[in-house]
């Protein structure tokens, strides 16, 4: 039983195994067979689903390769929803929006009044901003050096924006926040940013690191003094979230009108393929979405 039948609409997200310890302790997204079924292009038991010319393929990145009108996708990555539903909207919900919402809503578990500060807000800190009005954060303090996606983060729920550029950041967020905020999400991967997001950080506060590091920067130094304070340090990988439960989740919120995804996304016929990346680089769309003809989004 695999809970599907011909003609469901799904969205696709990482594979779990959800046998093992860490899946069966409800957090998937550390799953101990994670990295073998999304990133080795063989199926978590070492075989390969493809061939050719008598040789193995290796393929399905994060268990399905999605760029292409048919996928190769596991029971356990794929979210049934509604038939109707915008699927090219919902498409990007397995992976980057479900890691910023997913830090904000189940590995935060943010509640209302507390406060939130994002560095980064791409697609995965503008979905955490989204999450944390969603939550009803008192404060949502957005940092970035880019002005026009300051702007969309204060129109999606950010109370206070800053230019990442701006002398004295961490010292100028300090004092709005009075002494710090509870939550602080890294979400661009580099040491010098996840030391400022600590160090907004409040005593007792938690900051996550969503953010992928380079190979070659990937160590960060930290005040041993201000961590004895309570603080917490944590990595999270998509959000702590499991996609069966949290995808449905946040297509309801978009339903609601709560977590306006048609605000980052845009969509392109697949010829245009050169556009979408070229706009991607000019910084002028948030989350490039290719429409293939032949194959279809519904
Ligand atoms: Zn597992």
């Amino acid at each position: 039983m695999t809970g599907f039948e011909p003609g469901d609409a799904v969205v696709l997200s990482y594979y779990s195994c959800r046998a093992c310890g860490t899946c069966e302790r409800g957090h998937p997204a550390y799953c101990e067979r994670g990295y073998a079924g999304n990133f080795s292009g063989a199926r978590p038991d070492g075989s390969f689903p493809m061939r050719w010319r008598g040789a193995p393929i290796r393929s399905g990145f994060f268990h399905q390769s999605s760029f292409a009108t048919h996928v190769l996708a596991h029971q356990h990555n794929a979210v049934k929803v509604d038939r109707k539903a915008p699927l090219e909207l919902l498409a990007p919900l397995g992976c980057g929006f479900q890691t910023g919402a997913g830090a904000v809503l189940e590995a935060f578990k943010l509640q209302s009044g507390q406060q939130l500060a994002v560095f980064g807000v791409g697609a995965v800190g503008l979905a955490a901003v989204m999450a944390a009005r969603v939550a009803g954060a008192a404060s949502i303090l957005a940092v970035d050096l880019d002005a026009g996606r300051l702007e969309l983060a204060r129109e999606l729920g950010a109370t206070d924006t800053y230019l990442a550029t701006e002398p004295e950041l961490t010292k100028t967020m300090l004092k709005r926040t009075r002494g710090g905020v509870d939550f602080a999400l890294e979400c661009v991967g580099i040491p010098q940013v996840l030391r400022q997001a600590f160090e907004v950080t409040r005593p007792l506060g938690t900051c996550g690191l969503l953010g992928l590091p380079s190979p070659e920067a990937s160590e960060v130094t930290l005040s041993m003094t201000r961590l004895l304070f309570g603080k917490r340090l944590v990595g999270i990988i998509e959000g702590d979230a499991d996609p069966k439960n949290f995808i449905p989740r946040m297509v309801a919120l978009h339903a609601e009108g709560r977590f306006p995804l048609e605000k980052l996304s845009r969509s392109y016929d697949f010829e245009a393929i050169n556009d979408a990346v070229h706009d991607m680089e000019a910084r002028t769309v948030i989350k490039p979405v290719l429409r293939m003809h032949g194959g279809s989004t519904r």
